[in-house]
């Protein structure tokens, strides 16, 4: 009685207490992303009211064939419908079926007059194979059209409801001429018994194509440039021929198993610190046909899954603020990975602090012959210094891609583009202001190499240069839709740097403070969810409260340009006043920063707005000049200085992606240099010349000594080319003997010159010449135009 008695109370104590929910832990299994305590899930903090995104969980068991090149995976992925709509069917994206005959990009190809070769499985037309496919444990009919497959739901899924897939696949690796990031190599040797094999796995498996708030399904084939995928969790095991090194997106679960510390300790990239380039690599775990290990990741936040794997692989580490900087190099280039996990650290802190802090809680920098990211892992290439801007690049990628989750096949500006200004910023808060070069060995490299700014080089340079020829790219345009053009031609290029541009050019219009706080504020409304173009505009403009639909209008929907200059500068009667007149020769408007500097050197700073909104500035604020295009194209700018003006500098910050410097200061921006012939970056505020001391010898003229000397602005504009040579008569005759012997000039003159009319006319050009050269003379002026495809010219 008593025990019974017992007994029950223990029952109705057990059933009182409610159950223990799992407390969200991204690290390990079970699946905590859609829980109420996890901070990053988007129905904890949506971003805007009626906002949804769908959650997926995907469990993968793979096993990678080093023999065959397969992988062979089978693969569980529960979706929630969290749309207010019921879905009758899904799609799924197989991405390595582009890379085939017959496909969408191979046609694409072609037709751009790309003729690809096909490694053997891509001609058997073998890129992901679905071998079998259930939902809810029903068969279902399904659809392929190359990269897209679409799978008839055995019933409605209603709003609310999940789905479950069970999905056996097969995926080929090949050796084939396409760029698959998807890859296998041989990272030493060229066979099994005596080589290496390196895997990169990406965009490898099924993956369910996103069903979004804005638009509903995205069902883009894929055409080689960018993705698109839901959040949710992973959790994925990898099955590796044992002697292999694995790195991959998530939290390693069984690091005692296949990672042990005695193994770790022996794969430190420390321990072939001196290991000279490229020699051959030791054998840690040597290679058994039969032995294999089982990597298993967790991983929560996330949109996609990749691997890297190499039995060459050394690894380095280095912490910060409780994240793991990784890298994976190979034996081989291990002496110069040494710095690669520090640098990443640096990048991560500069990105954290910055922009946002980083959610996951470690990120892979991985020596793999590429460039490309994924969440928590980029596969790289290279070498130090000259990786720096690759992993300061691919690593942003994990704030505008991996955690900022735009739609980048539809608008690849808002990731490529906004990691193309991180990139700068890290190397610029890193390494400073000009780029880091490894060791000159040369003395007259060392003694004639300009340094070279890294804003300039890996932005303003690419943006300008096509800016100031009339050929800028509208950004809001699909990453598929730049004149059909593959990869970065076509204008795409502009998504990373117009992009770039741009962003400098909202921190000049905002100024430093506001600027980084709106885009911190933008980057939590949004990381782990879904933006579109209009997100980021609103995020910004109500966060600022300024009115910018002007500048994002011009910046992104339009392709028109800036250009502002000093017309006139002129004394007024009244005591040490000056007018100085402005004018804006392009569409675009900005507000203007400019300085005057005075006979005895002092400098005065100004500022003219151009909307309501002025910046926090260290300048006298002038009355505001509002106008684009025809409305106000000039504006006049009274203000006192007790001295004589000798020059006054529009924009000395040079932010301001003016695309003709040659009027931004009052002053000429000349700049003479000796002619090196060293490669460098043009110099995009100033109009170059260089010159260099030069011999020639003629029959006519004998030996002759000169200058040669030539210049232009970008290349583009005001082209010349001269020669002025001394004649000595020393050796004439040599070679003719018909040459009348004491005739020659003591001078001979060649001059070429050309400057586009873009401006008035497309594809057209204004050109001079003259010369006196070998006793001729002979003088030239006149007009060309090119047609559309720039391969007809009509001389005139
Ligand atoms: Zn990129």
């Amino acid at each position: 009685m008593k025990q019974s008695l017992l007994l029950v109370i223990v029952i109705l104590l057990a059933l009182a207490t409610p159950v223990q929910a799992q407390t969200y832990d991204p690290l390990h299994p079970p699946n905590t992303f859609r829980n109420p305590d996890n901070p990053e899930y988007w129905k904890n903090r949506p971003p805007y009211e009626g906002y949804f995104q769908q959650d997926v969980h995907y469990e993968i068991q793979a096993t990678i064939d080093e023999k065959t090149n397969v992988i062979t995976g089978s693969m569980e992925l529960i979706y929630w419908n969290n749309s207010p709509d019921e879905l009758e069917f899904v799609y799924f994206h197989l991405y390595q079926n582009a890379f085939q005959p017959g496909s969408y990009y191979d046609d694409l190809q072609k037709n751009n007059d790309v003729n690809p070769s096909y490694g053997p499985y891509e001609a058997q037309k073998l890129g992901t194979a679905i071998a079998k496919l259930r939902v809810n444990q029903k068969e279902v009919k399904t659809e392929l059209d190359n990269t897209i497959l679409k799978v008839y739901l055995p019933n409605k899924l209603a709003s609310g409801e999940s789905a479950k897939f069970n999905i056996d696949f097969k995926t080929y690796f090949d050796f084939g001429s396409v760029r698959r990031r998807m890859k296998v190599f041989y990272s030493w040797g060229n066979n099994l018994e005596n080589g290496y094999k390196h895997y990169d796995g990406v965009h490898w498996y099924p993956r369910i194509s996103v069903y979004d708030s804005k638009f509903g399904w995205t069902t883009d084939q894929h055409l080689g440039h960018e993705f698109y995928g839901d959040f949710g969790t992973y959790d994925v095991e990898l099955t590796f021929a044992s002697n292999y090194v694995v790195e991959a997106t998530g939290f390693l679960q069984n690091r005692d198993t296949v990672l042990p510390e005695e193994l770790r300790a022996k794969l430190d990239i420390k321990n072939f610190a001196d290991k000279p380039w490229n020699e051959a690599p030791s054998v840690i775990t040597p290679y058994d046909a039969k032995a294999t290990k089982t990597w298993k990741y967790h991983a929560e936040n996330v949109h996609d899954f990749a691997f890297t794997a190499d039995p060459t692989y050394r690894i380095g580490e280095v912490e910060w603020n409780g994240i793991k900087a990784i890298s994976m190099a190979q034996e081989m280039h291990a002496s110069k990975w040494q710095n690669a996990a520090s640098f990443t650290a640096d990048v991560v802190k500069v990105y954290s602090e910055d922009f946002g802090k980083y959610v996951y809680h470690k990120i892979i920098v991985a020596d793999a012959r590429d460039g490309m990211e994924y969440p928590m892992i980029t596969l790289d290439g290279g070498k130090d210094p000259g990786y720096r801007g690759l992993l300061a690049h691919e690593v942003g990628h994990n704030w505008f891609f991996g955690q900022v989750g735009n739609n980048e096949t539809y608008r690849a500006f808002m990731d490529e583009g906004f990691t193309q200004f991180l990139t700068t910023w890290a190397l610029e808060k890193i390494d400073g202001i000009y780029r880091v070069k490894g060791k000159i060995k040369s003395n007259y490299v060392k003694r004639f190499a300009k340094p070279e700014k890294v804003r300039e080089r890996r932005l303003y340079r690419t943006y300008i240069t096509d800016a100031a020829k009339n050929s800028n790219t509208t950004l809001n345009t699909h990453s598929d839709a730049y004149n059909g053009a593959l990869r970065h031609g076509g204008g795409y290029r502009q998504v990373y740097y117009k992009t770039a541009a741009m962003l400098y050019n909202l921190e000049y219009v905002l100024g430093e403070e506001l600027f980084l706080n709106a885009m911190k504020n933008y980057f939590n409304e949004w990381k782990i969810c879904h933006p579109y173009p209009m997100d980021f505009r609103n995020s910004v403009i109500h966060f600022t409260k300024v009115d910018l639909n002007w500048f994002f209008d011009q910046w992104l929907e339009t392709s028109k340009s800036i250009d502002y200059g000093v017309q006139s500068i002129r004394k007024t009667e009244n005591k040490d006043e000056y007018v100085i007149k402005f004018e804006r020769e392009a569409g675009m408007q900005m507000p203007i920063d400019f300085n005057v500097t005075t006979k005895s050197g002092s400098i005065y700073k100004y500022h003219i707005p151009n909307t309501w909104f002025t910046k926090k500035i260290d300048a006298k604020v002038l009355p505001k000049w509002h106008g684009w295009d025809k409305l106000h194209p000039t504006y006049e700018a009274t203000i006192t200085v007790p001295d004589k003006i000798k020059d006054v500098v529009i924009d000395p910050s040079r932010r301001m992606a003016d695309a003709n410097m040659l009027n931004n200061s009052r002053k000429f921006p000349l700049s003479v240099n000796f002619d090196s012939k060293l490669p460098r970056t043009t110099d995009w505020t100033k109009y170059e010349v260089f010159a260099r001391p030069d011999f020639w010898y003629n029959s006519y003229d004998g030996v002759k000594s000169g200058v040669h000397a030539h210049g232009s602005y970008l290349n583009y504009r005001h082209v010349f080319a001269a020669d002025l040579w001394f004649n000595t008569g020393f050796g004439q005759g040599t070679f003719d003997s018909t040459v009348n012997v004491n005739a020659f000039d003591q001078l001979s003159l060649r001059f070429e010159y050309h400057t586009s009319l873009d401006k008035f006319s497309k594809g057209s050009n204004l050109y001079l010449a003259a010369k006196t050269v070998d006793g001729l003379e002979a003088y030239k002026i006149g007009f060309d135009k090119k047609d559309a495809s720039g391969n007809n010219r009509l001389f005139l």
